[in-house]
């Protein structure tokens, strides 16, 4: 299945809540889901009963839709996360905030995790002094995650470099603005992550 290039406004709607795919835009009166706040398409606003089935996939989907992964990855993550130590759900989310995408966008360098993809993707970032274009490179605790000088003065990062404060702040990553430099302090803990997620149902949706 290729990557999803659509309209991303309606993967908020079709999952009942917000995605914060948009950056700016999902803080402002613009955001589509403030305005629709129900499923796209014709039959959008029928009243709709959800099997325990659906419920699982619907969570599934949009676990997968914040991080921007594709469903064979995300099998991979959770046989991971299963094989792992300590409580699936949480070792899943754990895994999926350590992607260099995440983190990149964690810090602050940008608003969304599309745009952190690109600016990995396209090299402006290291990790410990050496470029790394893999998005899903997972991260661990001690690494320097930087933006390479070259690409310091792109407008875009320190316009999201700016804005960033309204996104919270994340202890397992460290900030030096005069540096573009983020350390990764510790592994991400399951209570700092606030968005709405309920990891148990993705368990059971793979565990059927
Ligand atoms: Fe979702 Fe609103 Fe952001 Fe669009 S603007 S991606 S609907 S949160």
């Amino acid at each position: 299945m290729a990557r999803y290039i659509g309209p991303v406004c309606k993967l908020c709607r079709r999952e009942g809540g917000k995605l914060f795919l948009k950056g700016d835009r999902c803080y402002s009166d613009k955001c589509s889901f403030d305005r629709s706040p129900f499923p796209p398409g014709q039959h959008g606003q029928a009243r709709v009963k959800f099997s325990e089935y659906g419920l699982r996939l619907r969570e599934k989907q949009k676990v997968r839709r914040v991080y921007g992964v594709l469903e064979r990855q995300f099998r991979k993550y959770f046989a991971e996360a299963d094989r792992s130590k300590g409580v699936t759900g949480e070792n899943l989310l754990s895994l999926l905030e350590r992607r260099l995408d995440n983190a990149v966008y964690r810090l602050g360098f940008a608003s969304t995790r599309n745009e952190a993809r690109q600016l990995v993707l396209h090299q402006h970032i290291l990790v410990n002094g050496k470029r790394v274009n893999v998005p899903s490179f997972l991260v661990k605790p001690g690494d320097k995650i930087q933006v390479r000088e070259k690409s310091r003065q792109i407008a875009r990062i320190n316009d999201s470099i700016a804005g960033s404060a309204r996104r919270g702040e994340i202890t397992w990553l460290e900030l030096e603005k005069e540096s573009y430099t983020g350390t990764v302090k510790s592994l991400p803990v399951r209570s700092e992550l606030t968005q709405d997620i309920k990891e148990q149902y993705v368990v059971e949706y793979y565990s059927r």
